[in-house]
C-alpha cells in the first residue's frame, strides 16, 4: 500500500521524494518514496539528518569504497585523541591526518602537527539530542517503509505548524542501549573479526513495537515505537542488513591451465563451470556485477558463527552455569541444522538461573535499572574495537 499524503504535513505528495531509511550520508541504501513531501524531506535532512550524521564523521572519512551516493569524495573533518610523549591530547583530524592540536601546540610553542603524533581514538558524541533524533527517525522510517499504520506511531511524533509552514518536527521514542546479555551475542559482537555493516530488526512483542538498530556494527539501540499494537494477527517481524563498502567489480584476470582451475573459479564466484573460456569469463563478470551490498541478516550472523573455534566454549566459559548459558542461547538462536532462527535473534535472550527465553529489551531494562556497569563495559569494548579498526586504517 502506497501512502499518498505526507506523514508530517499531511499534504498530498505530488512529487515523490526519496527518503533514505538509514541516512544516505551513512551509506544507507534502503529508500522509500511515500514517506514525505519534498519540503518536509528538506526539513528532516537539514535539522535531523545533517547534525546526526556529523557524529559519524570519523568513520565516514575512514572507510575505503564507502557506498554513499552523494559527495562520494568528501572526507569530513572530525576530532579524536593523539598520543605524544605518553600523554593524550585532543586533536582535529581530516583524512586520517592531524590538522591541528591546539593544546599541544600551546604547550610546546610550536606547530604540533609537525610532530610524530599517533591517533589512538576518535570522538563520538552520543549524548546530544541529535543522536536520539537521528536514531528515532531511522526506526520511524523503517516502520513506515514496512507498512506499519502511521496512526500507531503518532504518539512519538511532535509537529509544530505555523500558519503556512511546518516549524518543527521532533521524535520522542525511548532509546535503550543494547548490550550482549548471553555468551553467543558476546562472541558475535566482541570476539569475531571487525566488519562494518548496518542492520535493523522491526519486531512486535505483545503490544509493543520495537526497532533494533545497529549502525556500523557498533552503535546498537532498541527504539520503542509503540506500546499499543493490536495483538490479533501475526506479530510483526522484519529485518534488514547491508554492508558499507562497495564491492570490487573489476573482473579478475583468469589464469586457467587445468580443468581444476575452472572449478576453483566457479566455486569462488558461485557460477556454473563451463569449458568455453569466453563464456565462462562472461558468467563471472555477471556474477560480480550482481554482487549486492544488501545482505540477509542470517547470512552475516551465520558467517560469524562458522568462524567460531570448536573449542571456544571450553576456553571461554569458566563455570557450568556459563556453559549452560552458552548452550541455551545457541539453542535459542540456531536450529539443529545450524540455521539462524531469525525471529529469536536480538528479540529474545536467556535468563540466568532459569535459562528461560525472555524478551531482550526488557531484560536489558531490568538489569540496567540498578546497575549500569555491564552496559558501560560492553559499550567501551565496542568503541575500542571500532577505534582500533579506524586507527589501523590510518596507516
Ligand atoms: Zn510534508
Amino acid at each position: 500500500m502506497t501512502r499518498t499524503k505526507c506523514i508530517y504535513c499531511n499534504q498530498e505528495i505530488t512529487t515523490p521524494s526519496k527518503e533514505h531509511v538509514i541516512q544516505n550520508a551513512l551509506g544507507g541504501l534502503y529508500e522509500s518514496t511515500d514517506i514525505c513531501c519534498p519540503q518536509c524531506n528538506n526539513y528532516i535532512s537539514k535539522y535531523i539528518d545533517a547534525p546526526f550524521t556529523t557524529i559519524f564523521n570519523p568513520i565516514i572519512s575512514r572507510i575505503d569504497k564507502f557506498s554513499k551516493t552523494n559527495n562520494t569524495k568528501s572526507e569530513p573533518p572530525c576530532t579524536g585523541y593523539v598520543i605524544y610523549n605518553g600523554q593524550k591530547y585532543i586533536a582535529n583530524i581530516k583524512s586520517g591526518k592531524v590538522v591541528s592540536c591546539p593544546e599541544l601546540s600551546r604547550q610546546l610553542h610550536c606547530d604540533a602537527t609537525k610532530l610524530p603524533l599517533e591517533i589512538v581514538e576518535y570522538k563520538f558524541d552520543l549524548q546530544n539530542t541529535y543522536f536520539q533524533q537521528g536514531m528515532n527517525k531511522i526506526a520511524f522510517n523503517y516502520a513506515l517503509a514496512s507498512g506499519i499504520d502511521s496512526k500507531l506511531l503518532q504518539h512519538g511524533l511532535h509537529i509544530q505548524k505555523s500558519p503556512s509552514d511546518i516549524s518543527s518536527i521532533t521524535f520522542n521514542y525511548p532509546l535503550i542501549p543494547f548490550y550482549a546479555m548471553n555468551p553467543i551475542d558476546n562472541y558475535l559482537e566482541l570476539e569475531t573479526k571487525m566488519g562494518l555493516y548496518h542492520s535493523m530488526i522491526l519486531f512486535q512483542q505483545h503490544t509493543r513495537l520495537w526497532c533494533y538498530i545497529d549502525l556500523f556494527n557498533t552503535f546498537q539501540y532498541y527504539v520503542l515505537l509503540s506500546d499499543k499494537m493490536p495483538t490479533n494477527g501475526t506479530p510483526i517481524y522484519k529485518s534488514y542488513a547491508q554492508t558499507l563498502q562497495k564491492p570490487d567489480r573489476t573482473p579478475p584476470e583468469l589464469d586457467i591451465c587445468r580443468h581444476k582451475d575452472i572449478m576453483i573459479y566457479a566455486n569462488q564466484y558461485g557460477v556454473e563451470p563451463c569449458p568455453d573460456i569466453a563464456e565462462f569469463s562472461r558468467r563471472i563478470k555477471n556474477a560480480i556485477n550482481k554482487k549486492s551490498q544488501k545482505k540477509k541478516l542470517s547470512d552475516i550472523i551465520s558467517a560469524k558463527m562458522n568462524a567460531m573455534p570448536f573449542d571456544y566454549p571450553i576456553h571461554m566459559m569458566s563455570d557450568s552455569s556459563q556453559m549452560m548459558m552458552f548452550y541455551q542461547s545457541l539453542h535459542l538462536y540456531f536450529n539443529e541444522n545450524e540455521e539462524l532462527q531469525e525471529h529469536n535473534f536480538r528479540t529474545l535472550t536467556v535468563a540466568p538461573k532459569t535459562y528461560n527465553a525472555v524478551p531482550y529489551p526488557d531484560a536489558i531494562l531490568h538489569t540496567t535499572k540498578n546497575n549500569q556497569t555491564k552496559l558501560r563495559e560492553y559499550t567501551m569494548s565496542k568503541f575500542n574495537r571500532l577505534n582500533s579498526y579506524l586507527c589501523q586504517n590510518n596507516k
